[in-house]
C-alpha cells in the first residue's frame, strides 16, 4: 500500500480550544496549515464547561457578532451574570455583574457542554486555509533537519504528516510532549478533578451565578456548580495533586461525601440526580512554568501546562495561547526562521498574562490554608468586598469586549 503523503509549513495537533483557535487566527493572518484532531467531533470533554472572560475576548476576537448572534441565541450557552462563593464557614456571597442600560450583549461568562462547545469552535476553521481532518490521530513523530514527520491513522489507514513548526495542541495528555520528552507530571502543578451532570439541583440563582465552594478540612480544593439549560448543571471537584496525596484524599469519595453531607451543600441535593457517570481528568496548571517553545515547535493549551492555577480554567487561555501562537507563527513564516531563538518571546508572551495568578498559587502552595482563610473573608457580604467585585466586573468587561490583546513578537 503506498503511504498517503500530506505537506504543509504549519501543523497543528489537537482541535480542542487551543488547537481550534491556533488554527482560526492562523486563518485570519492568511497562513495555509494543517490541523488534525483524534476525534470525531461533537466529542466530550471532562471539564467544568465554565466558558470565562479570557475565552469571552478570544470569540470578540474572532467575531465580535458571535455573543449576540450566536452565544445569546441558543440554550446551550447559559450566560452567566457572576459568582456564588460559599465559604469553609458555610455562608454564601453572591456577586452579580448588572449591565449597564443597553449593554444586555455584554455577558462576562457563559457555561456550556463542552460536546457543544469544542464543536462551535471547530465549525469556525477556515476549511479555505487549513486542511482540517478529524478521526487523525498521530501515532509517532520524528525529525529529519529541519522537517517534522508525523505518522497519523485514520479511517483509511496510514497518513504521514510532514511539516516545518509543530504545534502541540493535543491536550493535558499529549502525545507532542510525550516525543519531546516533558510529559512528566508535577503534582504540585497538577489538579486531580472530576466532573458529574446533575439534573434538579435546587437553590440556582436566576442569574446562572457560577457557584464555587471551598471546604475547610480539603486545603487547595474546591467544589463547583455550573448552572446549564433544562435545570441541569455541571457538579465537580478539584484539589492540587500532591495534597490530595498528603491527606489521602480520594477525589471521587470527598466529592461523593460533600454532596451527601456538607451542610452547605447536600440540602439541595436532596431532589436532585445525576444524569451521568462521575468522569475524571487531570487539570495541568501554568505554574509548572513549562517549557512551551523550541526549534521548529510550540506547544499551545493544555499541552503546553497552561490552565489558570487559581481558577482551573483552561479553555480561556488555550485560545489565547492559541492567539499568542498564531503571531509568533507569521513572524516564523516571514523571516524562513523557526528556530527556538526567533521565536523565544513566545514565553514571555504567554506566560506575561497569567504571572500574577501563578504567584497567588505559589504562595497559597506555601501557606495553604491561608486560602481558605482568603475564601472566608471574599464570602464576607459587605459594602467592601461588593464594591471591589463590581469595579472588576467593568475592568473584565471592558478587557474582553473592547480591549485588543497585543502581541509583542520581538
Ligand atoms: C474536571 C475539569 C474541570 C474543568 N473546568 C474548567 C472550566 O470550567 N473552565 C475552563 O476554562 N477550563 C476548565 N478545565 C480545563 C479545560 O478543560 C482545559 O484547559 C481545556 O480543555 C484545554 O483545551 P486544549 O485545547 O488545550 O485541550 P483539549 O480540550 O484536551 O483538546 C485536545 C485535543 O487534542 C486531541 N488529541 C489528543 N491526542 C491526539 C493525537 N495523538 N492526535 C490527534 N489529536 C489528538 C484530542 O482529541 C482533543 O480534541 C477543566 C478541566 C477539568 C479536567
Amino acid at each position: 500500500m503506498i503511504l498517503r503523503k500530506l505537506h504543509s509549513t504549519v501543523c497543528i495537533v489537537g482541535a480542542g480550544p487551543a488547537g481550534a483557535a491556533t488554527s482560526i487566527f492562523l486563518s485570519k493572518l492568511g497562513i495555509e496549515h494543517i490541523i488534525v484532531d483524534a476525534a470525531t467531533f461533537p466529542r466530550d470533554k471532562v471539564c467544568g464547561d465554565g466558558i470565562d472572560i479570557k475565552a469571552v475576548r478570544m470569540l470578540n476576537h474572532i467575531d465580535p457578532s458571535i455573543i449576540p448572534n450566536e452565544l445569546l441565541q441558543s440554550d446551550k450557552y447559559t450566560p452567566s451574570f457572576g459568582f456564588r462563593f460559599i465559604g469553609p464557614n458555610g455562608k454564601n456571597n453572591d456577586f452579580i455583574y448588572t449591565p449597564k442600560a443597553g449593554e444586555e450583549t455584554r455577558v462576562p461568562f457563559f457555561v456550556s457542554k463542552r460536546i457543544h462547545f469544542d464543536d462551535f469552535l471547530i465549525k469556525k476553521i477556515d476549511l479555505k486555509t487549513a486542511d482540517f481532518r478529524q478521526a487523525t490521530k498521530v501515532k509517532t513523530i520524528s525529525k529529519e533537519g529541519d522537517t517534522w514527520k508525523l505518522i497519523a491513522t485514520d479511517t483509511d489507514g496510514e497518513l504521514e504528516i510532514t511539516c516545518k513548526l509543530l504545534v502541540g495542541a493535543d491536550g493535558d495528555h499529549s502525545t507532542v510532549l510525550r516525543y519531546l520528552g516533558d510529559r512528566k507530571i508535577n503534582r504540585l502543578h497538577y489538579f486531580s478533578s472530576i466532573r458529574q451532570y446533575w439534573k434538579g439541583v435546587e437553590g440556582m440563582h436566576e442569574k446562572n451565578l457560577l457557584e464555587i465552594h471551598f471546604t475547610n478540612d480539603l486545603p487547595m480544593s474546591y467544589f463547583w456548580i455550573f448552572p446549564l439549560a433544562n435545570g441541569e448543571a455541571n457538579v465537580g471537584f478539584g484539589m492540587t495533586s500532591e495534597l490530595a496525596k498528603k491527606h489521602k484524599v480520594n477525589v471521587r469519595e470527598a466529592f461523593r461525601n460533600i454532596i451527601a453531607n456538607d451542610s452547605a451543600i447536600a440540602h439541595r441535593f436532596k431532589n436532585a440526580e445525576p444524569i451521568d457517570e462521575i468522569q475524571g481528568w487531570g487539570i495541568p496548571a501554568a505554574s509548572l512554568k513549562r517549557k512551551v517553545v523550541g526549534d521548529g515547535w510550540l506547544l499551545v493549551g493544555d499541552a503546553a501546562s497552561m490552565v489558570c492555577p487559581t481558577t482551573g480554567e483552561g479553555i480561556g487561555t488555550g485560545m489565547m495561547t492559541g492567539y499568542i501562537a498564531a503571531k509568533f507563527i507569521e513572524k516564523g513564516i516571514k523571516e524562513n526562521n523557526f528556530s527556538e531563538a526567533n521565536l523565544s518571546s513566545y514565553t514571555r508572551e504567554v506566560f506575561k498574562r497569567i504571572e500574577p495568578e501563578i504567584g497567588k498559587y505559589n504562595f497559597s502552595l506555601k501557606y495553604p490554608f491561608v486560602l481558605n482563610f482568603i475564601a472566608n473573608h471574599l464570602i464576607k457580604d459587605n459594602f467592601i468586598s461588593q464594591s471591589l467585585m463590581k469595579k472588576e466586573f467593568a475592568r473584565w468587561i471592558t478587557t474582553c469586549y473592547d480591549k485588543e490583546v497585543i502581541v509583542d513578537v520581538r
